[in-house]
């Protein structure tokens, strides 16, 4: 069988602003730490998108056969910096609000996100650490930036110290911020006063009267700063300096300029080769955010309860929606695109179907091989999903000729475009037809039955209405009736 030529991977690095070529530290081997969900409330459809991106990353550099470390956290200590530039305790808020302790709203959601990445299809990692978990090695690193004179101790607290750090290193070298600009934008902060400089951030926080956990440390009792946890569990686990480092792109300032800050602070080693952003799902042009209001969960959508939509949709198709922009582009959300996605995951999933029940010719009268090395070639030019969804399109229209005899393939090149093509949308693109293909048999038998449902209700005859509802209860269905049509899941 004919083997494409996988040519080499090219990654856009946010350090460098240029797309690289990606060299492993380790021959055949990736490490990848991706910062994952602080979980204080249910994640939201854009939290999702964040993850559901470097999904697709850990995925494709499976498939281009390396063997992948991919560290992901998972926050449930520290005081996070909100969007006003305050250090705020969200699980220690969420756990006075719901009246549990901190680890219990730790657990609570995080069985809800496990769930989520189950619904949408996303490879677990080879490790999600978590920030209790790593006080100490915190505390560690944090001993030897103090020990290295890029830190300070204020009334138990202790401060990274940016001004003797920008002696030696360039802060700002990964967001391209300017000291002297970000003081026009910080507000005031607390503990503003306790700092020497402006711009130094806290390492660790001398507890406060509503901590709701504290741990003991050398400067007394107190929790880490947010961006520490990052630094002490990449560096456990994938080493002082790894391959590649991710996250959404509204943590390129501050959390990964001070994650690098840090690095180098402590070990005189940057931490990551390259940094992918992953860009942020919008509502109406807006960041999807829980402070703006404008979030919808990712259950939501699915069940059709998100009153942003007028009908429920697959998983499937969410994740299919997604993979059609690149990553590091912006994506909105509506109910119009979500349509057309149907459309077209629908046109694959069938077109699947006529390829593996395609007659064989004795040549092909189009080139297969070229046609499957378009997938590569597109993956390889920064995880560019949208350009392989176009090309596999292409391949969908050639296959829709075979269908009518107007193109023919012999029968080592459909296997082998078969064989690709299936594993570019379900191990790539992390698409499940079996999932939608169970709906899609039962569609027509359940718009019957919902039809001679809706026959007995405009006779007021609810005894058949109810035992056809509570029937398809029993076999898993629920019916759900919205103002105009009648759904079910
Ligand atoms: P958080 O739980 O707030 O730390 O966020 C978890 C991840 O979701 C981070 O990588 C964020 O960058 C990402 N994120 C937050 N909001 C959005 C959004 N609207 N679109 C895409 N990613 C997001
Ligand atoms: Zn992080």
């Amino acid at each position: 069988m004919n083997s494409p030529n996988k040519k080499q991977l090219f990654i856009f690095n946010s350090l460098s602003g240029k797309k690289e070529a990606f060299v492993p530290i380790h021959k055949d081997k990736v490490g990848m730490y991706v910062c994952g969900p602080t979980l204080y409330s249910e994640p939201h459809m854009g939290n999702m998108r964040t993850f559901i991106n470097f999904d697709l990353v850990y995925r494709y550099l499976i498939h281009s056969g390396y063997q992948v470390k991919y560290v992901r956290n998972i926050t449930d200590a520290g005081h996070i910096t909100n969007s006003a530039g305050e250090q705020e305790d969200s699980i220690g808020n969420a756990a006075r609000m719901e009246q549990l302790q901190p680890l219990e709203i730790v657990y609570k959601y995080n069985l809800r996100f496990q769930e989520l990445n189950k619904i949408y299809n996303l490879l677990p990692p080879s490790i999600e650490p978590t920030a209790t978990g790593h006080i100490q090695e915190q505390i560690e690193i944090i001993e030897k930036i103090i020990e290295n004179g890029f830190a300070y101790v204020k009334n138990g607290s202790v401060y990274f110290d940016v001004k003797s750090y920008m002696k030696s290193y360039n802060y700002g070298e990964l967001s391209g911020r300017k000291v002297d600009e970000l003081e026009n934008e910080t507000r005031e902060l607390n503990a503003q006063e306790e700092k020497k400089f402006f711009a130094d951030f806290a390492l660790w926080k001398k507890a406060q009267k509503n901590d709701m956990q504290i741990w003991r440390s050398p400067w007394g009792d107190g929790n880490p700063g947010w961006h520490i946890e990052c630094t002490a569990m990449s560096t456990k686990y994938l080493g002082e300096t790894f391959d590649i480092h991710g996250g959404g792109l509204d943590l390129k300032f501050p959390h990964h300029e001070d994650e690098i800050a840090q690095s180098c602070g402590a070990s005189g080693k940057s931490p990551a080769n390259i940094w992918m952003h992953a860009n942020m799902l919008n509502v109406n042009g807006k960041k999807m955010s829980k402070s703006l209001g404008n979030f919808f969960l990712p259950q939501e959508i699915v069940d059709g309860s998100s009153t942003l939509f007028s009908k429920p949709y697959s998983p499937q198709v969410i994740r299919f929606f997604m993979m059609q922009s690149h990553y590091r582009s912006t994506l909105d959300l509506t109910e119009e695109a979500l349509n057309a996605s149907e459309k077209g995951f629908e046109r694959l999933q069938l077109s699947m179907e006529l390829l593996e029940n395609a007659p064989v010719s004795e040549s092909s009268s189009f080139g297969v091989p070229l046609l499957i090395q378009s997938f590569y070639d597109a993956m390889n030019d920064d995880f560019n999903a949208p350009i392989l969804i176009a090309n596999l399109f292409d391949a969908v229209k050639k296959i829709n000729l075979i269908h009518d005899k107007k193109e023919t393939i012999n029968a080592g090149d459909k296997a082998f475009l078969l064989n690709e093509m299936k594993s570019f949308i379900h191990d790539v693109l992390g698409l499940n037809f079996g999932l939608s293909k169970a709906d899609d048999r039962l569609g027509p038998v359940m718009d019957l039955v919902l039809e001679l449902r809706q026959n007995a209700r405009d006779k007021k005859d609810w005894d058949t209405s109810d035992l056809i509802r509570d029937g398809l209860k029993n076999a898993g269905i629920e019916v759900k009736d919205g103002k105009e049509n009648t759904h079910w899941k």
